[in-house]
């Protein structure tokens, strides 16, 4: 998978491309991230990039013609790249887009600053917009770092096991379950002992259990679309005539 970013900070970028999973994922070749900036084609001596908005107001917005010169260098060199500007007027980001996204062989990641971008480099030249949440933050480069991340991580080899993706958060559409390490005891909490078993059943029927009490607990909105097997909805309905028994005894 190919990153292009276009941005007027490059430079934000090196801590990214430097360490960690998205740094060892580079050197071993499995994604490569490459920071344009957009500065670069401006074509007067102070290399602008913003002028005052039409219609007045307070703010700067990019101006068109460097913005759509890098686009389309950008293009050429990865004509099968999808073209993302990050916004926050954009489609949510989340996991499915992230695994969406993982389908490409590139990416150009747009990134605004100031009041945004000029609307007809909007209109014509990216495929699709993003928003990482409902904030508004002061430029696109932390958005595209946080898109480069988690799609980084859904590429085959770029995590040492793959399987550590498939079991994550979103990815089975429920919420992890928790996740202990050593010691066994710590601070007069114990790790629960099915996990010292070595009962692999029992262990995956655990986490299973793990991952939907938190589910319902922390987002039962995921449960919705959620297709469930017979076993969890039984673990489910045993758990509701669990707490209707509780809460009945307490009303006697
Ligand atoms: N005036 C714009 C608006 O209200 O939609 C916000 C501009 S913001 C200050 C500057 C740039 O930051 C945007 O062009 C965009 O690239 C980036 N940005 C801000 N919030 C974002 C978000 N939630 N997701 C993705 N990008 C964001």
């Amino acid at each position: 998978m190919k990153f292009t970013v276009l941005t007027i900070f490059p430079e934000m970028f090196s801590a990214l491309l430097r360490g960690g999973i998205v740094g060892r994922a580079i050197e071993h070749q499995h994604i490569s991230v490459e920071p344009i900036n957009i500065r670069d084609f401006a074509k007067d001596r102070h290399r602008t990039v913003d002028d005052r908005p039409y219609g007045g107001g307070c703010g700067m917005v990019m101006k068109p013609e460097p913005m759509a010169e890098a686009i389309r260098h950008a293009r050429k060199k990865d004509p099968e790249a999808c073209t993302l500007l990050l916004t926050p007027q954009g489609q949510l980001f989340n996991q499915r887009v992230a695994q969406e996204l993982a389908g490409y062989p590139g990416l150009i990641l747009v990134c605004g600053r100031y009041e945004g971008i000029d609307e007809r480099v909007r209109e014509h030249l990216v495929d699709n917009e993003l928003s990482i949440g409902d904030y508004v933050l002061t430029g696109g480069e932390l958005a595209a770092m946080v898109v480069i991340d988690a799609v980084s991580r859904l590429i085959p080899g770029t995590l040492g096991s793959e399987h550590s993706a498939q079991e994550d958060s979103f990815s089975t559409g429920l919420l992890e379950y928790p996740q202990y390490t050593r010691p066994r005891s710590f601070e007069g909490t114990n790790v629960p002992e099915v996990l010292l078993s070595g009962d692999h059943g029992a262990i995956r029927q655990w986490r299973r259990q793990a991952s939907l009490v938190r589910t319902v607990l922390k987002r039962p909105d995921l449960l919705m679309d959620q297709p469930l097997t017979t076993g969890d909805l039984e673990f489910m309905k045993k758990l509701q005539q669990d707490i209707k028994t509780i809460i009945e005894k307490h009303c006697e």
